[in-house]
């Protein structure tokens, strides 16, 4: 029989990866099929039920249902711990296993696909948010110099980090909370995990913070980036979006679920074709 896996989330529609897992799922030679499933606001959970009971196997869960997925899970990886939020669940009998791949897609697509080394550089991480948690504890492990965390509502950038000390510590990382308004200058790697991409604003720190060639990625991806990626290449910063993250992401998802891992390069390059509507 065919298994069922699915990404839930409120809205879903815009959800890419029905496509990357139907190429992974292709590649791979695995008998499985995807879909996207549109959760009520107030009902995750009885979705997650229902689709348990239609025989689902395992789904990513995507905005705004991050943190409501991880407390569904009844046991869950370390990095999911860590984070608090999980984006991938696998079911385990009657129960749900939860994941959370982002960080470590994101650590690869940085350091594989865009061949920029972490460790030892300075990074900015703008967002305190379900992304922000999912990124910041793999982002430590690669053993930065420092890293900065800014938000906009400060308490939270405080919290994050005052949750992620040990780990920090653990790696040797100088973990510090800042300002919106006050992030510091010079670093290496910025990377927005804000929303404000999806607010039309093109950047919420001031190109101080770029070192000259320094690597600034926004977690969006398509036009809602453009802002984003033009303000950083305008200031001499190699711009990046957020589809690398995504594929990476997906992968490591796919590997929980199948114990397999796709090769990401060619689904990546269909995958930017098919945004920008080439495909
Ligand atoms: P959340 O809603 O959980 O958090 C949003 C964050 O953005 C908060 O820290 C919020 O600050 C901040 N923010 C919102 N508007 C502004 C603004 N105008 N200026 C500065 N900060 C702002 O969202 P997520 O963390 O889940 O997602 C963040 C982004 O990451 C989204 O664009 C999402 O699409 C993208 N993403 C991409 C992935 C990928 O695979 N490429 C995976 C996951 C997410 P405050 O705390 O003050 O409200």
């Amino acid at each position: 029989m065919t298994d069922r896996y699915a990404v839930l989330g409120n809205p879903v529609a815009h959800s890419q990866s029905p496509f990357i897992h139907g190429e992974f799922a292709r590649q791979t030679g695995q008998d499985l099929c995807y879909e996207r499933r549109l959760c009520p606001l107030d009902g995750f959970a009885r979705s997650l039920q229902d689709f348990a009971e239609e025989a689902g196997r395992g789904c990513n869960v995507t905005v705004p249902f991050k943190f409501e997925a991880f407390q569904a899970a009844s046991s869950r990886t370390d990095r999911a711990e860590r984070a608090q939020a999980a984006n991938t669940l696998r079911r385990e009998g009657s129960d749900w296993v939860a994941d959370n791949t982002d960080g470590v897609g994101l650590r690869r697509d940085i350091e594989v696909n865009a061949g920029v080394s972490l460790r030892g550089a300075r990074v900015l991480l703008i967002g305190a948010g379900g992304a922000a948690a999912g990124v910041l504890g793999p982002l430590l492990e690669a053993g930065p110099a420092q890293l900065v965390l800014v938000n906009r509502s400060e308490d939270k950038a405080h919290a994050l980090v005052q949750r992620h000390a040990d780990w920090a510590a653990r790696h040797g990382v100088d973990l510090q909370a800042r300002p919106l308004q006050h992030p510091g200058q010079a670093y290496e790697v910025v990377i927005n995990a804000s929303s404000s991409s999806l607010q039309g604003q093109a950047s919420p720190v001031a190109a101080q913070v770029l070192a000259p060639g320094a690597l600034a990625v926004d977690l969006m991806y398509g036009p809602a980036a453009d802002a984003f990626l033009h303000w950083a290449a305008s200031h001499g910063a190699r711009p990046r979006d957020g589809l690398g993250m995504l594929v990476e992401q997906a992968a490591f998802a796919f590997h929980f679920w199948r114990g397999l891992m796709p090769d990401t390069a060619p689904v990546l390059r269909a995958l930017r074709e098919r945004v920008s509507g080439k495909a």
